[in-house]
């Protein structure tokens, strides 16, 4: 590295991109910084034409300065978008200054723009590495991965309302089949609770009369059905009515 005079307010130092220009002192907006020079090349020539490097500084269409050579501290000044110097040119003089467009704080990089031309030839290839650039790229990344988490928490969502709604569907079939048991149970117990209603209000009752069972009964049906739903009961030729009213009260209470 070559030995800068400390009176400078500039050091070379490593930068993201390499190495690059860093203010030591605090530096004015507007003041100059340093010169960018070299030997100028002079398009008509043949063999300066010929010269291809990454530190050519175009004068105009004639003139162009190689900047190449390593005295020209200027040439570690690398390129951002958005800078805190500019390359103030003189065709005329050929002569470029680099001019600080901000106060410039000790420690800070000294950037200006190369141009599109630069640009276009040298970073958009690669990604421009300027503090402007990588912000740019931080937020998209940042936006990328957030949209990413939106997306992942969505379809997250939409699976659980899924498995929510499976879980239901599940929860209603089964409730829809206990009923169906319970209906069909009732309907078993409702064939026993008429037996038993009918027997029981005629047999139950203490005041027993044929009247009474003649009306509430309609005893042949009722004694029908019930004999339909619970044969046993009327298997034992020895009961009557009033025994068999008793099996079908015990038999619902424990079906209940
Ligand atoms: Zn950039």
């Amino acid at each position: 590295m070559p030995a800068i005079p400390s009176n400078k307010p500039y050091r070379v130092g490593r930068s993201r991109t390499g190495l690059g220009l860093f203010a030591t002192k605090p530096i004015k907006k507007g003041a100059k910084i340093i010169r960018y020079f070299g030997p100028l090349l002079d398009s008509k020539k043949k063999k300066d034409d010929a010269i291809e490097n990454k530190y050519l500084f175009e004068l105009n269409g004639r003139w162009t300065i190689d900047g190449s050579v390593r005295k020209n501290i200027a040439r570690y000044i690398n390129h951002a978008c958005k800078p805190n110097a500019e390359s103030d040119v003189s065709p005329r003089k050929r002569k470029v200054v680099i001019r600080a467009i901000k106060k410039i704080e000790p420690g800070e990089e000294i950037n200006y723009d190369y141009g599109t031309d630069y640009f276009k030839a040298y970073l958009k290839p690669i990604g421009c590495k300027c503090a402007a650039c990588e912000k740019k790229r931080k937020k998209k990344r940042a936006e990328a991965r957030a949209e990413r988490l939106r997306l992942k928490a969505k379809e997250k969502k939409k699976e659980e309302r899924k498995a929510q709604k499976k879980a239901l569907k599940k929860a209603e079939k089964l409730a829809a089949r206990k009923l169906a048991a319970k209906k069909k149970a009732a309907k078993a117990n409702g064939k026993l609770l008429n037996g038993k209603a009918l027997n029981g209000t005629q047999l139950n009752g203490k005041h027993l009369s044929g009247k009474q069972l003649k009306v509430l009964g309609r005893p042949k049906a009722a004694s029908k059905r019930s004999a339909a739903a619970k044969p046993k009961a009327f298997m034992n030729p020895s009961m009557n009515a009033v025994t068999s009213a008793t099996a079908v009260g015990s038999d619902q209470q424990a079906a209940a």
